[in-house]
């Protein structure tokens, strides 16, 4: 076989269709398309409503065995599926997914629009500011962090009237509330809107938020991996007269807001879910939302092109919508409601959607029934399961590997006693896929060093696993023509009736919901709430949150809470920290272990091969 060349050298030596030409294809109107140049393209939200009575397409959603540092390709997958589907079968498509944060580009991960002869491109653009969406996220984001301080700072320092008449204040002689300011009213029971004929009490009830610093849970955020970001301290200038305290910043694709923008079905929707969002408890014990803040309409602001859509293609010319790109872990690790509902209509109802869900089964698929199906109402047809032999050897016990050095014979020759014992992974993440009552197709992601008899055992175990279907695929090396059989088999079970269920009734305790994911999802035995989790549980609970889905905060890398622990383990107690609450994107995450939520950078970062060739203008380097 020829080798195959670089990611970026793939991406740079094809044929772009101008994307006005894509949109075009599609069905799209012009003026429903906002080009940022030739490549991409935003996509207004008008063309939902236009299409509203159009049926939806095909519904498929990409998830993988339980992620090792080896790669299983499941953003490879998606586009190589779109690609023989649309390219090679003929049939409308959409891959929807999401747009990658700079920290890992430049980082350990490098960039994530697929790879080989599969990539959404031109990849350089995919990877780095696309249309400035996080760049949005962390300007609204941020805007809140200095809202809430701030706040603190000016009730600490003033008295009740000094704040009332900067918050109202008097102009031409007449004191006039804002729309904000009379949902806050409502919100706290009082019903006037005549600014004079508040009483004194009800004046220090209005204008004190009462923040209590110690429950905070905003925090600042960056799209760069800056471990020394972890923890720092805010208010050092003698200008804040003292008024300092121990901060962080977070990553932003881990801001609520981003998950906030990936769960809304619109401008409304987003706008109201943006001021919901709980940034601390009053000294009384209430929640103080970003509306108290009186910022939800400068957010809404912020994030109005955000909320549409990006448009692009792959290496074979299908389109593909890149859009939000919430962290796996503490969010629910899945691109945008409604690029997936505009591409449903655009493709039509023989036409098929390809989404994908970030990290194993048990986390971005679980979220994406879960959480997302939950909030769009969308019902799934398909779930592709991507494994790859030499993950399945590491979950069957294969040595682990270190970057940099070569990988062990275990992962480069054949050794189908160890395959077998690591499809233990796929086995449950199969049984997982099922709960739903969704059909399985697996699609075993073939690397130069499988041989014929190793992917055959996958194939076989996978089928006895009850999957309706598993089928070799070389699209990576191949592209599209190499994803044929796997579209095929997609195409078929997409046939066949979806009993799609969710595993929880929302209206359940918190605790019984968090049980269920764990015995049901993970193989836990039971779960151990920690003594915060449980004063959560009951914070949460009186607070009117306790019917929030469930988005667990769980490392990627075992089905259990133990990194260590590969293939299927079961008999384990999960242990849960802590629970936080995204209430603006709605839902409760509970932690099990300590999870980052600012990556570091290694000692040669990718970014050490990152270059721009100033006679060209290329970009060289990324992958
Ligand atoms: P995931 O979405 O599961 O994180 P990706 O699709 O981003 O995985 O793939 C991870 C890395 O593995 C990428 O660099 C990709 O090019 C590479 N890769 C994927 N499939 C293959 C394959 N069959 N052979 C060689 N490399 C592959």
């Amino acid at each position: 076989k020829t080798p195959v060349p670089s990611d970026i050298e793939i991406s740079q030596s094809c044929i772009l269709k101008p994307i006005d030409q894509v949109a075009k294809e599609v069905g799209l109107l012009p003026d429903e398309v906002e080009l940022y140049g030739q490549t991409k393209a935003k996509v207004h939200l008008s063309a939902l409503k236009r299409l509203k009575n159009q049926p939806d397409g095909k519904y498929i959603v990409v998830t993988g065995i339980t992620p090792t540092p080896l790669g299983e390709g499941k953003s490879t997958t998606t586009v190589g599926l779109v690609q023989a589907l649309g390219a090679h079968l003929h049939q409308n498509v959409f891959a929807c997914v999401r747009q990658p944060s700079q920290g890992p580009t430049f980082g350990i991960k490098g960039g994530a629009a697929g790879g080989g002869y599969c990539q959404v491109i031109p990849m350089e653009e995919f990877n780095l500011h696309l249309t400035g969406d996080i760049h949005a996220i962390t300007a609204a984001n941020n805007l809140v962090a200095a809202a809430i301080d701030t706040r603190i700072f000016h009730e600490l320092t003033q008295t009740d009237q000094a704040l009332y008449d900067r918050l109202v204040p008097s102009v031409n002689g007449v004191r006039k509330f804002s729309g904000i300011q009379i949902r806050r009213l409502q919100k706290l029971g009082i019903n006037k809107t005549d600014p004079m004929a508040l009483t004194k009490e009800e004046v220090s009830l209005f204008v004190r938020l009462d923040i209590d610093p110690g429950t905070i849970t905003w925090q600042r955020v960056l799209d760069t991996n800056d471990r020394f970001l972890r923890k720092i301290t805010i208010g050092q200038s003698p200008t804040e007269k003292g008024f300092s305290r121990t901060a962080q910043f977070d990553i932003t694709v881990s801001s609520e807001i981003m998950a906030v923008l990936a769960l809304s079905d619109g401008l409304d929707d987003m706008k109201k879910r943006l001021g919901r969002i709980v940034v601390a408890s009053s000294r009384r014990g209430e929640p103080v939302t970003t509306d108290d803040l009186g910022v939800t309409g400068a957010l809404a602001v912020l994030m109005k092109d955000a909320v549409k859509p990006n448009l692009m293609q792959t290496l074979e010319g299908t389109p593909v919508f890149v859009h939000a790109g919430p962290f796996a872990n503490i969010a629910h690790g899945n691109s945008s409601v409604l690029a997936d509902k505009i591409a449903l209509k655009l493709v039509g109802e023989e036409g098929f959607v390809v989404t994908e869900a970030g990290f194993g089964a048990d986390i971005g698929m679980e979220k994406f029934f879960n959480i997302k199906c939950r909030y769009s109402g969308l019902r799934p047809h398909v779930v592709v399961l991507v494994a790859t032999v030499r993950a399945l050897k590491m979950h069957g016990g294969g040595p682990a590997v270190t970057a940099g050095v070569p990988l062990p014979k275990e992962y480069m020759e054949e050794n189908l006693q160890l395959l077998a014992k690591g499809c233990s992974n796929l086995n449950k993440q199969i049984q997982n896929a099922r709960m739903f009552g969704v059909p399985v197709v697996v699609a075993v992601n073939a690397f130069r060093t499988d041989t014929k008899a190793e992917l055959a055992l996958v194939v076989q175990l996978a089928k006895e696993a009850g999957a309706f279907d598993a089928v070799e695929c070389t699209h990576w090396a191949e592209g599209g023509k190499g994803a044929v059989a796997l579209a095929q088999a997609v195409q078929r079970a997409s046939q066949t009736p979806s009993n799609f269920t969710f595993l929880y009734n929302v209206e359940l305790p918190v605790i019984d919901k968090i049980r269920l994911i764990a015995q049901q999802i993970y193989g836990a035995s039971d779960i151990e709430l920690l003594p915060e989790a449980q004063k959560k549980v009951a914070l949460y609970t009186k607070q009117g949150f306790g019917n929030l889905p469930i988005c667990m905060a769980k490392t990627h890398l075992s089905l259990s809470h133990d990194p260590e622990k590969k293939g299927a383990p079961t008999g384990f107690i999960l242990p849960v920290r802590d629970i936080r609450a995204s209430v603006g994107a709605g839902f409760l995450y509970p932690l099990v272990g300590t999870m980052t939520t600012m990556p570091g950078l290694p000692t040669r970062p990718c970014f050490y091969d990152i270059d721009l060739d100033t006679v060209s203008g290329e970009v060289n380097g990324l992958f």
